[in-house]
């Protein structure tokens, strides 16, 4: 029996370098050693965006796309959408009843973003229960791992409280899930800043090639090499950083370090090795979400078939709880 793993992505429309970095080179690499449920959060998406909810659906389709470029392999793994699954409402439900106020009121990430978001009111019963819908998640696949950047473990926390809590009212159902620590190399945008959507800084993952190089082309270097005789720093420079992650030839890296910092290159021979490594990676990956952007029904199949999968151990769950509860079934 392999140990169970779910993580979850918002749809936020299309994944860039960020991400392909990040979350999904990981979740590539866990779907050959765990049980792994991969699941677009869209009723989170829902807590913010209620308002106007018509972009959600599309957003999780760019989602999906951007997935199974990656390799994420739905013969391996399971993705389902989350609404497909209704058993997550519900369990959010039962966890909504023993999860005590306070500690959603002290969540950190709740202040922040009620400080940061201002265009939109969160001020909302559902905002403020949002790790009570992570929790349950995670619970209803009684997870025993969630891969997180360090930055979230205190997420978890709140997962493994609400479980200790709901265990020590109806008994031990909920196995408390560890953290599985997984890398978050640095990906800074074009502009420096951390990639994001809402910077509008981003390089995505099917950025048309071209594109990508106009991007790349034009994308802040050491503030302080202002012309190529100045030499260059790439300890402070965002093109580096990018370097870092996706330049797998160390022996080019040496030369290049050296280069710029002895004013033997210009940023935009630094900038064209990148973006050669940058197209042999993406080539393929672009290729593969085309097919599956002309085949609609392969792509339906692969959710529904993940759904499924997920549906048959929610059901599990929530018939325990409800057994555990005491309610008629
Ligand atoms: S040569 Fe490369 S590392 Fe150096 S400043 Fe220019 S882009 Fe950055």
């Amino acid at each position: 029996m392999k140990e169970r793993v779910f993580s979850g992505m918002r749809p936020t429309g299309k994944l860039h370098l960020g991400h392909l970095a990040g979350a999904l080179t990981n979740w590539v690499k866990l779907q050959d050693d765990y049980e792994c449920f991969y699941s677009i959060v869209d009723w989170h998406a829902l807590m913010s965006e209620y308002a106007d909810s018509k972009q959600i659906k599309a957003n999780c389709r760019e989602v999906i796309l951007d997935w199974l470029a990656s390799g994420l392999d739905p013969e391996k793994c399971s993705i389902f959408v989350q609404s497909m699954v209704p058993q997550h409402a519900e369990i959010h439900l039962a966890f909504s009843m023993v999860t005590p106020l306070g500690w959603l009121e002290r969540c950190p990430t709740y202040k922040d973003q009620i400080k940061n978001i201002q265009n939109k009111d969160l001020g909302t019963y559902a905002f403020l229960g949002y790790p009570v819908l992570m929790a349950g998640d995670i619970l209803l696949y009684k997870a025993g791992r969630v891969p997180v950047g360090e930055d979230q473990s205190a997420h978890l926390e709140l997962t493994r409280e609400i479980a200790r809590r709901f265990n020590y009212f109806y008994g031990p159902i909920f196995p408390e899930p560890e953290t599985l620590l997984t890398p978050t190399p640095k990906v800074p945008g074009t502009d420096g800043r951390k990639m994001s959507k809402s910077y509008g800084n981003s390089l995505n993952i099917s950025e048309d090639l071209k594109e990508l190089w106009e991007k790349l082309r034009t994308m802040k270097t050491d503030p302080q090499r202002e012309r190529r005789k100045d030499p260059g720093n790439p300890d402070v420079c965002p093109v580096w950083d990018i370097h870092k992650v996706f330049n797998p030839d160390m022996e080019e890296k040496v030369k290049l370090d050296a280069g710029c910092r002895a004013a033997g290159i210009g940023c935009i021979e630094c900038k064209k090795a990148l973006y050669g490594h940058l197209e042999r990676l993406l080539e393929p990956i672009q290729r593969k979400r085309r097919h599956f952007e002309q085949h609609e029904d392969e792509l339906n199949d692969i959710l529904r078939a993940g759904a499924g999968r997920a549906k048959t151990v929610a059901e599990r769950t929530m018939e325990e709880v409800v057994a555990a509860i005491g309610f008629f079934r």
